[in-house]
C-alpha cells in the first residue's frame, strides 16, 4: 500500500532540491541521524527552535538560504544520497521478506497513543513510545504493519511549574505537529455515536516502511461537542474516553476500509483498542456469518497486549454509558446489549457492574500477552476469574518482553562503537555476536559519554531557563548546575506514577544530603516525568523533590527537568552514569527506559521487577535487594530505601570513583561494556517485533487463513464443536483411576543414581455427548514440595485411549440409572529418585483448529 502524501513546502523548493520533500515526509528522519545533520545544515537554530521538526523548519527558512543551498553542490550531492537511501529502505528486503518469502501477511496495530519524535507530541508515556518503537522496529525488519491512532489536536500537556513547585498543565495546538501528517480531504467516512453521526478524517504519518492512520475529528463539519473527540490525549471525563475509544477501535477498522488496506491481524496495544472487535464482528455478520461464527473470526485474527499490573489501570466504563453511545450501533448488528456488556463482564479485583475493556480484549483475542516475564505471571494471575477452571498456570495470556528501537535512542558515537565492531545491523545481532563487542576498548565508551553528560547539562540548563519555577531560596533564578565530567549522574525519568516512588529516597534525608554534599565524591540526580493532571499524589512528589532541593540548597544537583518529552528522555539515557529504578514490585509491568539507558552505556540500578528481574544476572547493573514477602507498603519502602541507599553507597560509589594509575575508570566502563553486550541484543526493538511475528502474527495469520477458506468452512465447524462441547463438559467425569502396582522396576541407567519406579495409571473418562477425540486426557506427575501437594517440577504426558466399554445398572451412581460409556485410558511414568512423588489426572477439551490449548478455558482434574 502506498501513503498518499500532500505536502505544501514543495511549491517553493527550486528542481534540485526536490528530494527534500521525500525527505521531510517520511518520519524516518527522526531515527536516521544523517537526516537529522541534513536538517541541521539548512539552519542549525531553525532546527532546534521548531523542536526539530522538518517541516517547521523548510516553512520558515528564508529564501535566500535556499537559495544557496541548492548552489552548493555538496549538500545536493548529499540530499541526494539519502532520499536514495531512504528509497532503498523502502523497497529493500528485510527479515520479514527474507524468513517469510511466500507470506502474504499485513497486521493493523492499534494504539491510543504513538510517541515517534518529540515534534509529534502524540504520546503520554511508556506505552506510546513503545507503540511508536513497534512501529520503527517493524519498518526496519520489513514487518508488514500499518498503525492506527488517534490525531490529537492538542497532544498531550505541556508541563510547567508554578513558584511553589505545583505541576501546571498547558493544552495548545501548534500548527507545526500538522505539518508531519498528511491530509487528503477524500479521507473521511461516517462513524454512528449514539443516535449522531460524526464525520472522521483520516491523517497519515510515514514510518520509514510503515503507514500509521491517525484519525481526526476536528472538523467544521462536526459540531461541538463531538467535534472535540479527539482533542487531547488522556484529557476529558469517562465519557470522553469512551468516545475516543469508539472512535480507535470502530474508527479504526472503518479507516482501514475506506483506504482499501487490508488487515490479516489485528493488534490491540492495551483495550483502549478493544471496540476494533465490534466493528469486525459487525462486518463478519454482514457477510452471511451468524453471532457465535463472526466471534470465532474475530478471534481468530485479533490479539491483545496487556500493559498494567494495576486494575486500576484498566478502562472500564459504565452499562448507562455504552448504552448511550453504543446501544443504536449494537441495535444496528442485532447483538443485544446484555450479551455485548457480559463480553466486558468483570469480577474480582474490578467493579463487578462495569464493562471491562480487558476483559473484552481477552475474550475476543486468539492470543494474548504481557510485556515481560514477570508481568506475564502477574497477568494470569490478575485475569485468573476469567478462566475458574484452570490451573493460574495455564491461563491462556503468554509474555513477550519489551524492546525498545535501538537507532532512536543511541547516541551517535555508541552507535558508530557499534557499527564498528558488530555491523551496522546491530540492532538485529544475536547474543552470540556481541561477544566480539567485549573487546571494544572501555575508555572508547567513556570518552562518548563524557561528550554527552556535557551535552546533557546543557540541555538541563537551556530547559530550567525556560522555566518560572525559582530555585534559590531567596526566589532568584539560577540555572547553574553543578555538573562537571567528574560527577556520578544518576537519572530518574518516568511518569511521576505513585508505584514508581520517585521520592523513596528522600525518606532518609539525612543519608541523601550526606551523599549529595560529599565534595570528593560529587553526585547529582536528575529527575524529569510528568504526572497525570488527576494525580494529585503524583503532583506533590514533584513538589517535594523541588523543595527538598530548596530548602538544603542542593538545587544544582539535585534537580528537577520540567516538560518531560522524547528529547530530554534521550539527553538523559544518554549522559547519565546510572539509571535508578524504583518500582513497588511488581507493579512495573515492564519499564522500557532503564533499556533506553542501557543501550548507551548507562549502569541500571532497579529494583527486580519487569524486565529487570528477567534480564539482571549480578554483573550487568544493580539491583537492591527487595523486601521479603509479608510486609505493608510503608514497611517494604523503608526496607527497600534502606537498600537503595546501601547499593548506592557500597557498590555504585566506590566503583564509578574508582580510578586506575592514569586517572581512567577502567573498572567502571569494563561493566558497561559488559552490561551493554549481555544486554542490547535482548532489550532491542528488532528482537520484540521478531517475537511477534514468529509467535503471533504469523500463526494467527496461516490459522485463520485456513480457517477462513471456501466460505469460512473452518469457523463454521469450529464454532459448532465449541458449541458441542460448552453443551457437553459438565457432564465429562475422570470416573475412576488406579495406579497399577507391580510392574517390574526397570534397570536403571541413569547418572543420578536414581532407579526407575514405573507406574501405570488406568484412567476412566465418562464424556456422554462427547467423543473419546474431542478430549484431551493427560497426567502430570513429578516430585511434590516437603509438606505439601504443591508440585516442585512436573511433566506431563498424554494418556492414551485404549477403549470404552459400557456401564452396568448396578455401577450407575445415584438416581442416574442411566448406563454409561466410559472410556478407558493408559499413561505409564516413572517416578524415579525415591521422595514424595504426586500426579494429577486432567481432561480439557482437544481440537487441532484452536488458537491455545486452554482457550475455551474448560477443564477437570483429579
Ligand atoms: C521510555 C519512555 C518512557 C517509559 O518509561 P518507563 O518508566 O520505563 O516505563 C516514558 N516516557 C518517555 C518519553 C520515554 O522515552
Amino acid at each position: 500500500m502506498k501513503a498518499s502524501h500532500v505536502f505544501n513546502v514543495g511549491s517553493k523548493l527550486p528542481e534540485l532540491l526536490l528530494p527534500l520533500n521525500e525527505i521531510v515526509g517520511n518520519l524516518r528522519w527522526s531515527w536516521h541521524v544523517p537526516s537529522a545533520e541534513l536538517f541541521r545544515w539548512i539552519d542549525p537554530e531553525l532546527w532546534e527552535s521548531t523542536k526539530r521538526n522538518p517541516a517547521a523548519l523548510l516553512d520558515r527558512v528564508p529564501m535566500a538560504r535556499i537559495a544557496e543551498l541548492a548552489s552548493d553542490p555538496r549538500f545536493v550531492e548529499q540530499l541526494n544520497k539519502i532520499a536514495a537511501d531512504l528509497r532503498r529502505h523502502r523497497s529493500s528486503s528485510g527479515y520479514f521478506q527474507i524468513k517469510y518469502p511466500h507470506e502474504n501477511l499485513q497486521v493493523a496495530y492499534f494504539s491510543p497513543e504513538f510517541g515517534i519524535t518529540e515534534a509529534l507530541p502524540q504520546y503520554s508515556g511508556g506505552l506510546g513510545v513503545l507503540a511508536g518503537d513497534h512501529l520503527k522496529s517493524a519498518s526496519s525488519l520489513g514487518i508488514p504493519i500499518v498503525g492506527v491512532g488517534l490525531y490529537y489536536r492538542d497532544g498531550y500537556f505541556s508541563q510547567s511549574l508554578r513558584s511553589d513547585g505545583w505541576q501546571h498543565e498547558t493544552y495548545s495546538h501548534d500548527p507545526d505537529t500538522d505539518r508531519l501528517v498528511s491530509s487528503d480531504p477524500s479521507h473521511r467516512f461516517e462513524l454512528p455515536i449514539g443516535n449522531d453521526s460524526l464525520t472522521v478524517a483520516i491523517r497519515i504519518a510515514t514510518v520509514g516502511r510503515i503507514t500509521l492512520l491517525l484519525l481526526d475529528t476536528d472538523l467544521e463539519v462536526n459540531e461541538v461537542p463531538l467535534r472535540n473527540v479527539s482533542d487531547r490525549l488522556y484529557g476529558g471525563d469517562r465519557t470522553h474516553r469512551l468516545l475516543q475509544e469508539i472512535l480507535l477501535g470502530i474508527g479504526g477498522v472503518r479507516a482501514l476500509d475506506a483506504l482499501g488496506v487490508r488487515a490479516d491481524v489485528f493488534h490491540m496495544n492495551e483495550g483502549h483498542a478493544g471496540f476494533l472487535t465490534l466493528e469486525r464482528i459487525r462486518k463478519f455478520r454482514a457477510s452471511g456469518l451468524n453471532m457465535q461464527e463472526a466471534i470465532e473470526a474475530t478471534r481468530a485474527t485479533t490479539m491483545f497486549t496487556t500493559h498494567t499490573p494495576v486494575p486500576a489501570g484498566i478502562d472500564r466504563f459504565d452499562r448507562g454509558l455504552i448504552e448511550t453511545y453504543l446501544g443504536p450501533y449494537l441495535k444496528s448488528m442485532d447483538l443485544d446489549l446484555d450479551e455485548f456488556l457480559a463480553l466486558g463482564s468483570a469480577g474480582r479485583d474490578f467493579g463487578s457492574d462495569e464493562f471491562n475493556m480487558a476483559h473484552m480484549g481477552l475474550r475476543l483475542s486468539g492470543r494474548a500477552n504481557g510485556v515481560s516475564r514477570d508481568h506475564g505471571f502477574v497477568s494470569r494471575e490478575l485475569f485468573s476469574d476469567l478462566w475458574p477452571q484452570l490451573d493460574v498456570s495455564q491461563i491462556p495470556i503468554e509474555h513477550v518482553t519489551n524492546g525498545v528501537h535501538a537507532r532512536s535512542w543511541t547516541l551517535a558515537k555508541i552507535d558508530e562503537l557499534l557499527s564498528k565492531t558488530l555491523l551496522d545491523s546491530w540492532p538485529e545481532a544475536d547474543v552470540k555476536e556481541y561477544d566480539r563487542f567485549l573487546e571494544v576498548n572501555p575508555l572508547e565508551i567513556a570518552s562518548a559519554k563524557r561528550t554527552a553528560k556535557m551535552v546533557l547539562v546543557d540541555a538541563i540548563e537551556r530547559r530550567l531557563k525556560k522555566s518560572d519555577y525559582k530555585v534559590a531560596r531567596d526566589g532568584q533564578s539560577t540555572h547553574s548546575v553543578s555538573i562537571t565530567p567528574d560527577t556520578l549522574v544518576i537519572g530518574f525519568a518516568r511518569r511521576f506514577a505513585p508505584y514508581k516512588r520517585a521520592t523513596l529516597l528522600l525518606r532518609d534525608k539525612d543519608r541523601l544530603l550526606a551523599m549529595l554534599r560529599n565534595s570528593e565524591r560529587p553526585v547529582a540526580f536528575v529527575f524529569a516525568g510528568k504526572a497525570h493532571p488527576a494525580d494529585d499524589p503524583g503532583k506533590e512528589m514533584i513538589a517535594s523533590i523541588l523543595s527538598f532541593a530548596r530548602d538544603n540548597g542542593v538545587s544544582d544537583r539535585f534537580i528537577f527537568v520540567p516538560d518531560y518529552d522524547i528529547s530530554i528522555a534521550r539527553s538523559l539515557y544518554q549522559g547519565v552514569d546510572v539509571w535508578l529504578n524504583t518500582p513497588r514490585r511488581p507493579l512495573e509491568a515492564s519499564g522500557t527506559s532503564g533499556m533506553k539507558a542501557a543501550m548507551n552505556g548507562t549502569l541500571n540500578c532497579s529494583i527486580l521487577d519487569g524486565w529487570w528481574s528477567e534480564c539482571y544476572d549480578a554483573k550487568n547493573g544493580f539491583a537492591p535487594t527487595s523486601a521479603p514477602d509479608g510486609l505493608d507498603n510503608n514497611e517494604i519502602d523503608a526496607y527497600e530505601t534502606a537498600s537503595i541507599f546501601e547499593t548506592l553507597e557500597e557498590e555504585v560509589i566506590p566503583l564509578y570513583f574508582n580510578k586506575n594509575a592514569n586517572g581512567d575508570r577502567l573498572a567502571w566502563y569494563e561493566m558497561v561494556r559488559y552490561s551493554m553486550a549481555s544486554l542490547v541484543p535482548y532489550i532491542s526493538g528488532a528482537r520484540m517485533v521478531k517475537d511477534y511475528t514468529d509467535d503471533f502474527y504469523v500463526p494467527l495469520a496461516r490459522r485463520s487463513e485456513r480457517l477462513f477458506e471456501d466460505d469460512f468452512a473452518g469457523i463454521k465447524e469450529l464454532t459448532q464443536w465449541k458449541a458441542k462441547i460448552r453443551a457437553a463438559f459438565e457432564n465429562v467425569r475422570i470416573y475412576s483411576f488406579d495406579v497399577v502396582p507391580g510392574l517390574p522396576a526397570e534397570e536403571s541407567n541413569d547418572d543420578d543414581g536414581g532407579s526407575s519406579d514405573l507406574r501405570e495409571l488406568h484412567i476412566e473418562v465418562s464424556a456422554e455427548g462427547l467423543a473419546a477425540q474431542d478430549l484431551r486426557v493427560e497426567v502430570l506427575y513429578g516430585p511434590v514440595l516437603p509438606g505439601s501437594t504443591e508440585f516442585a517440577r512436573y511433566e506431563t504426558l498424554e494418556a492414551t485411549f485404549t477403549g470404552s466399554y459400557m456401564t452396568s445398572h448396578e455401577l450407575s451412581h445415584g438416581k442416574d440409572e442411566q448406563p454409561t460409556e466410559v472410556n478407558l485410558y493408559r499413561a505409564a511414568f516413572d517416578a524415579k529418585g525415591g521422595g514424595t512423588f504426586g500426579y494429577l489426572i486432567q481432561v480439557f477439551p482437544s481440537n487441532p483448529n484452536l488458537a491455545k490449548e486452554f482457550e475455551m478455558g474448560l477443564r477437570i482434574h483429579s
